[in-house]
């Protein structure tokens, strides 16, 4: 297995073309660099990786023009066809899975370790819909005595596909992949904080023969190219991830337009764990839920909800694992959380670990600025903490656990229930009739009984309350890309009614 200095070789062998040219935007097929330009920094050591094009009002403009011109004949193009094209991206993608993922290390923080499977989780999404493509048109017959009734789907247009910084790269194939296996052609405007890795999914879909317009690429600010890719009459549909604020902007946004939108928004995870439950396994699953990725993770289990009578025993093991955990450089193999990615960010985590010590809450691991270089924390966690503390409502977005205590289930679910989110939830019991009766009653897109976050393709993906609109994943994703039209055909036997006759 590669050492840090020799991945750091690599990288540096990747990244000069960018710090040579910049990261170039990319309009039908051709690579597009502006008048102006921001910089893309390492969270490792603020060092600057490269200088990015900065895409306006004008640049989405011809992004959107250039993906209305290509939607009529990706739109009519045979599904088989489009299924060889997504393929060959997958294919792309596997091949330039350790460039992409020393890219995003370097660029989002994130752990080697997590990171070096992402590209692959990217090529994985590109064949899961890409062998949905030649049916995503299909419909269904719902036949009367008088009429059959048939339904099509047919892609609703151009759409705009706007990322975070999180994991980038495998959350843009997540969304363009069914875009481009329904038929819809593109604008995507990745995170600032994090436009590498976004560069070289364009770069691989066009090398793979996706036709020019098909996928292009802004990159810019959210109030500047993003909010012109939601305000672009030529775009249908916009399909976000993000902050919650930033959904409720940009469906206000969107609103002139009409657009139709869907949501994966922030969370406020609970992972309750009953007494009963297998505490050594439940155990493993909380710690890699909050502290993998940074904790950078919609469905990181951020609150922990412990029953009383077991709850010192499992803090106490809890606290030793945290500080166990290995924080460093994210291209070292043994890094298990690295830096934060931004100084606005880090500055936010900061501010909840102030926050929670003044409400009066236990800080009973980390916590602090880890060295004076780059955005690294000290994984954090909070014991003793009430349900109304802001460390127990509001999404902080980094390794920070807040833990809570209840005496039984009506009191866990009314904590897991009270807060705005309710995206993801865990559930930890050996009691197969309080698992049905509180996942019924769990307010979340997503539950997960006895296990961490296992994703399986075909299930539907997102939130409920603030967490988000619509689901992704299966044919869910379809529904948003595409219109649905039915036909009804008379068997000419029916009697239509005759005024004025
Ligand atoms: P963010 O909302 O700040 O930014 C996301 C994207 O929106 C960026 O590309 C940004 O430039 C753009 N944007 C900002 N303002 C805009 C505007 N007015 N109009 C159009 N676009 C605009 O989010 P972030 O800080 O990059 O990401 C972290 C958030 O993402 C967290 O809340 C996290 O929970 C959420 N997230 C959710 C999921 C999910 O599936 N539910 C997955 C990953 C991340």
């Amino acid at each position: 297995m590669a050492g840090l200095q020799e991945r750091i070789a690599q990288l540096e062998g990747h990244l000069a073309r960018f710090r040579h040219d910049g990261v170039l935007n990319l309009i039908a097929g051709q690579n597009v660099s502006g008048s102006e330009w921001f910089e893309t920094r390492s969270p490792v050591d603020e060092s600057l990786i490269a200088r990015v094009a900065l895409g306006t009002a004008e640049t989405v403009d011809a992004a959107a023009k250039a993906a209305k011109a290509a939607f009529p004949a990706w739109a009519a193009l045979e599904g088989e066809k489009r299924k060889a094209i997504l393929q060959r991206i997958a294919d792309l993608i596997e091949a330039r899975a350790e460039e992409i993922a020393l890219c995003e290390c370097w660029d989002t923080g994130q752990a080697w370790r997590f990171m070096s499977k992402a590209a692959l989780r990217g090529a994985e999404n590109f064949r899961f819909f890409a062998d949905r493509a030649p049916a995503a048109r299909d419909g269904q017959s719902l036949p009367t005595a008088s009429h059959w009734n048939v339904t099509t789907r047919h892609p609703i247009g151009p759409v705009g596909v706007i990322t975070p910084w999180n994991t980038p790269f495998m959350l843009s194939t997540w969304k363009i992949a069914p875009a481009l296996a329904a038929g819809c052609t593109v604008v995507h405007k990745p995170a600032e904080f994090s436009p590498l890795t976004a560069r070289l999914l364009a770069e691989i879909c066009h090398e793979a023969g996706l036709p020019p317009g098909v996928l292009n690429l802004v990159n810019g600010m959210g109030e500047g190219a993003g909010k012109a890719l939601t305000e672009h009459p030529d775009i249908k549909a916009i399909a976000f991830v993000g902050e919650s604020r930033t959904g409720s902007m940009i469906m206000k946004q969107g609103a002139d337009t009409l657009k139709r939108v869907h949501f994966e928004l922030g969370g406020k995870n609970p992972v309750i764990v009953f007494d009963d439950a297998d505490l050594d396994r439940a155990l493993d699953a909380v710690v890699f839920m909050i502290y993998s990725l940074n904790g950078e993770r919609c469905t990181s289990s951020s609150r922990l909800l412990v029953q009383d009578s077991i709850a010192e025993e499992f803090h106490a093991k809890l606290a030793q694992r945290v500080k166990r955990l290995k924080v460093g450089h994210p291209l070292d193999p043994a890094t298990e959380v690295g830096p934060l990615i931004h100084r606005t960010h880090f500055d936010k985590v900061s501010g909840y670990v102030e926050m929670g010590c003044a409400d009066g809450a236990t800080l009973a691991a980390g916590g602090k600025r880890i060295g004076t270089e780059g955005w690294f924390i000290e994984p954090t966690l909070f014991t003793r903490a009430t349900p109304q503390m802001r460390i127990a409502q509001e999404e902080v977005f980094g390794p920070f656990l807040t833990s809570l205590t209840f005496k039984d289930e009506a009191e866990a679910l009314s904590i897991a229930n009270g807060v705005a989110y309710g995206l993801a939830g865990y559930l930890w019991t050996d009691d197969l009739s309080r698992a049905l009766r509180f996942s019924d009653a769990l307010e979340a897109g997503m539950i997960w009984v006895n296990s961490e976050n296992v994703r399986h393709l075909p299930t539907p993906f997102g939130g409920v309350k603030a967490s988000g609109i619509g689901r992704d994943g299966g044919d869910w994703s379809f529904d948003f890309y595409m219109e649905t039209k039915n036909t009804a055909f008379a068997l000419g036997t029916h009697k239509i009614q005759r005024l004025g006759a």
